[in-house]
């Protein structure tokens, strides 16, 4: 392999996450959310074209944890500058494309070094704008970071091909070449991280792209635009089109100069997107590539032969960290009979100590849930939830002005029931018993979901059977099944998770690049 950079990268290590027991560090994030407050309540314009613009028609973005409070307001995009943004990243694709590979890889790194040396300001603008605590702000923080240096050591992989088999009498290789103007469609579950991920992804590998960035965390989208800018990435390499799905989604999807989408998201919103991108329009002269990484309803196995208080503390982990609200969350805890009441009566023990308030309070484990509109919904589904099983913990909202839900838990729920099929997405465990591994790994493949799963069990011949046969894209054996590390745990699922696209593993970049095969004559 030629080397792509004139100073080569140190090898990939994943980006340590601070402590915030130590005082030290508690007292540094404390102070960076008292910076930050200082901007609550600016206005963001959109980036659009290589400008900024203001349309007058603003979004309050606000605070979770006390919905008074404005953290950002933002220009929406009007249908007509969705319109302008993709066709100006389309005008402006082949003068960035021929960015030399190497410069792209400096910037991709030097987003991560700037985003490291502001890490407790974003950590506390997750922390205002996503109801994270400091640990989960920090997490997601350090994976924005990961996801940079390891895309920019994946691209000097396909920038330096590894040689094809060479015919008698030519010179034969195959490079890769990015695709076009491109969609970044991200969630608010990770705000940074995710929507750095396949920005980054998209930007090293030679693209344009349009940010749609979630209503619900648009601050932090526009604070990452800062970023990009700072890094270098051209004025015109990117758009932030903030802007409600429903309105400018479409007209960034639909359009023919549009050449790829890259979605991550619900299930419902995932697959619309599919339809509208399968349709080729008047003039279109490629079929659009969709990447659609999407919901998932993820079950823990406890076999009667597990290590039952590492279960319990892998399952509340798992079903609690922030809120619940993470694709990977544990939403279904799949029990043995022989096992099942003092796994309960263990969990409920466990469950009792989660603390629900405010994100910047050190002392809140959880937060709250990201909107009025999630905590109706949560709500209605514990609701269901009543009637579908046993409430052995929660059940309620919790107090405070903000979004607050108590951890719940419902035990004794059949596999078929609407709370053990459909992701809620906010803190609701399902507990179910099973008659054996055999029963149990038949409900937890009962989905139409396949994104992470966990078995706890000591018996190898189990463990071996749950690599086989428990269908979910990221599977782990005595341990959670949330906290994917870029690199170690390539991420996606299967059936309506979404595409497998493996974001943080060596194959992501595929999905924005196309590969070209050249042969030459010697003369
Ligand atoms: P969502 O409601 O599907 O929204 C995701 C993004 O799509 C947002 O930016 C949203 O914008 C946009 N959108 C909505 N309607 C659209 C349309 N018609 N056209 C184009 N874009 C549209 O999901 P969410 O509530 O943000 O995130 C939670 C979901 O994401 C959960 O289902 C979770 O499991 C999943 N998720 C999956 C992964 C994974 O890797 N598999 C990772 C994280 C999250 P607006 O905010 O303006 O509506």
């Amino acid at each position: 392999m030629t080397p792509v950079l004139s100073r080569p990268l140190a090898a990939f290590q994943n980006e340590p996450v601070l402590d915030f027991t130590k005082p030290e560090n508690a007292k540094a994030a404390a102070q960076a959310l008292d910076r930050i407050r200082a901007g609550f309540g600016r206005e963001y314009e959109l980036w659009i074209a290589g400008a900024r613009h203001k349309t007058g028609d603003l979004l309050d973005s606000t605070n979770p944890s006390k919905p008074s409070q404005v953290v950002g307001r933002h220009h929406r995009a009007t249908r007509e500058f969705a319109h302008r943004a993709i066709e100006d990243a389309h005008a402006y694709f082949p003068e960035y494309s021929r960015t030399p590979a190497a410069r792209r890889i400096e910037m991709a790194v030097r987003v991560a070094e700037i985003i490291r040396s502001r890490k407790l300001e974003f950590d506390a603008w997750l922390v205002s704008e996503a109801g994270k605590t400091w640990p989960e702000a920090d997490a997601d923080v350090s994976e924005a970071n990961d996801f940079c240096e390891y895309y920019a050591r994946q691209m000097q992989k396909f920038a330096s091909p590894d040689p094809v088999v060479q015919m008698p009498g030519e010179r034969d290789e195959m490079i890769y070449l990015p695709l076009g103007a491109g969609v970044i469609i991200p969630p608010w579950n990770f705000p940074l991280a995710i929507m750095t991920g396949m920005s980054v992804a998209a930007l090293v590998a030679g693209n344009t792209i349009v940010i749609k960035p979630s209503s619900e965390t648009p601050t932090i989208a526009a604070k990452f635009a800062e970023v990009l800018h700072e890094a270098g990435f051209p004025p015109r390499a990117f758009s932030l089109c903030t802007g409600s799905g429903s309105s400018v989604g479409d007209v960034l999807v639909e359009h023919v100069k549009t050449r790829f989408v890259s979605f991550t998201g619900s299930r419902d919103v995932g697959l619309r997107i599919n339809e509208l991108a399968a349709k080729p329009r008047k003039g279109q002269i490629w079929i659009k590539r969709v990447v659609a990484e999407m919901g998932g309803k993820d079950a823990i196995i406890v076999d009667r032969e597990a290590d039952l208080d590492s279960a319990v503390t892998g399952v509340v982990q798992s079903a609690f960290g922030y809120q619940g609200q993470k694709c990977s969350a544990c939403s279904r805890a799949i029990v043995d009979e022989a096992v099942y009441d003092q796994f309960l009566d263990k969990l409920k023990a466990k469950v009792a100590t989660v603390t629900v308030g405010a994100p910047q309070d050190p002392a809140s484990y959880m937060g709250p849930v990201i909107s009025a509109s999630a905590k109706k919904s949560i709500l209605e589904y514990i609701e269901i939830g009543k009637q579908e099983g046993r409430v052995i913990a929660g059940g309620e909202a919790a107090p405070g002005e903000g979004h607050f839900i108590q951890p719940t838990v419902i035990a004794d729920v059949d596999s078929k029931a609407r709370i053990f099929q459909e992701e809620i997405f906010g803190p609701v465990l399902a507990v179910a018993k099973a008659r054996n591994f055999e029963h149990a790994m038949a409900m937890a493949n009962d989905s139409e979901y396949g994104l992470t799963g966990a078995l706890y069990s000591k018996n190898p011949e189990k463990i071996r059977r749950a690599r086989e046969e428990f269908f979910v894209g990221n599977l782990y054996i005595n341990r959670k099944c949330t906290g994917a590390m870029v690199g170690a745990h390539p991420f996606g699922g299967f059936n309506m998770s979404g595409t497998d696209s493996k974001a943080g593993g060596p194959d992501y970049l595929l999905q924005f690049l196309q590969p070209k095969s050249i042969a030459e004559k010697m003369q």
